[in-house]
């Protein structure tokens, strides 16, 4: 079963183009990584799974339904916002009330609902404690149970692990963990980093410019990285190059394709591919300083590629 299913989505804000033909699907009872780098789009995509974005192209789909402004999907799932908005003044109980009643109207029984919540996140021995005196991470608790109170059968959380040290993150992992094996709850969480949800996660998709990159666990998904192809580009005077490429061709294990162009009388340009950009790189310095031959410039045609490479290793 399907719980959300977006099918070349496209959405644009005027000229910029946020979304484009991007496809997701999230199984029912999975954890599902959303992952990309700033700006590829997750918050757009998850404006649209939450019914406060409609798509120009494509659809989505939630429980079998569109989302767009439909009450009755927003019954069925809760979500967490990346920003922090409690009210330093108020208590865990209170900001759990306040907070879930913005999104939905208040309905009979809330209390005891309200109870289990703080109870699932493991905070009812300080419901009374004011949120000015609460760490990151247990205010972030608090905004997950505010999300859990009206009972949802999906917990979406845009970017949760944001500020919180390697406790409180290990905190919200094993949180969302125990909501997913033993409440039963499907939960999509975005990131701009995998490391931090590849251990917890089933599945992963990967959103890069507005479009899937990938998908599939977190395992398909390194190896995916790691096998992407990355163009390398470096110039040397001629006699440093010569001196470099005679060790550079020695690594035919890092290498995939090398040509060389001439730039003026002296200068050439390399152009290498490799699947292991970062190995490169160190081999490169190494080469450069041993055989005494300076580099003049090392630099990537893709912008793209370098920058899907940093937030993933970073
Ligand atoms: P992410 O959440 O992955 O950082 P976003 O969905 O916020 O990505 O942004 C995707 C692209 O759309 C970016 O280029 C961003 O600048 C642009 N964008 C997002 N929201 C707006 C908006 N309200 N108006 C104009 N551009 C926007």
């Amino acid at each position: 079963m399907v719980v959300i299913e977006l099918k070349d989505i496209s959405k644009s804000y005027d000229e910029i183009v946020a979304l484009s033909r991007f496809n997701m699907r999230v199984k029912t009872g999975s954890i599902t990584g959303f992952v990309g780098p700033n700006g590829a789009g997750k918050s757009t995509t998850l404006r649209i799974i939450t019914g406060l974005a409609r798509t120009d192209e494509g659809t989505a789909r939630l429980f079998g339904i569109d989302p767009y402004d439909n009450p009755r999907v927003k019954a069925r799932f809760g979500f967490v916002s990346e920003h922090d908005d409690l009210y330093t003044w108020a208590s865990v109980e209170e900001s759990v009330k306040l907070l879930s009643r913005l999104s939905r109207p208040l309905k009979r029984g809330i209390t005891s609902d309200v109870d289990m919540a703080i109870s699932s996140v493991g905070m009812s021995k300080f419901k009374e404690r004011l949120v000015s005196q609460l760490s990151k991470g247990m205010r972030q608790r608090v905004k997950i149970a505010a999300a859990l109170v009206h009972n949802p059968e999906l917990l979406i959380l845009d970017e949760p692990m944001g500020g919180l040290d390697p406790l409180g993150r290990r905190t919200i992992m094993n949180l969302l963990k125990q909501l997913n094996r033993e409440e039963g709850v499907t939960v999509l969480v975005s990131s701009h980093v995998l490391e931090e949800l590849e251990n917890y996660v089933d599945r992963v998709t990967l959103i890069h410019r507005g479009q899937t990159l990938a998908e599939g666990n977190p395992d398909k998904i390194r190896s995916f990285i790691y096998t992407y192809p990355h163009e390398i580009i470096y110039r040397a005077r001629k006699p440093a190059m010569a001196k470099i490429n005679s060790q550079v061709v020695k690594h035919e294990d890092l290498l995939r394709s090398l040509s060389l162009h001439i730039i003026d009388d002296d200068i050439l340009e390399c152009r290498i591919v490799t699947q292991n950009p970062e190995r490169f790189y160190d081999e490169l310095v190494r080469i450069s300083v041993e055989e005494n031959s300076p580099i003049l410039s090392v630099d990537t045609q893709s912008e793209s590629v370098e920058k899907l490479f940093e937030f993933l290793v970073s």
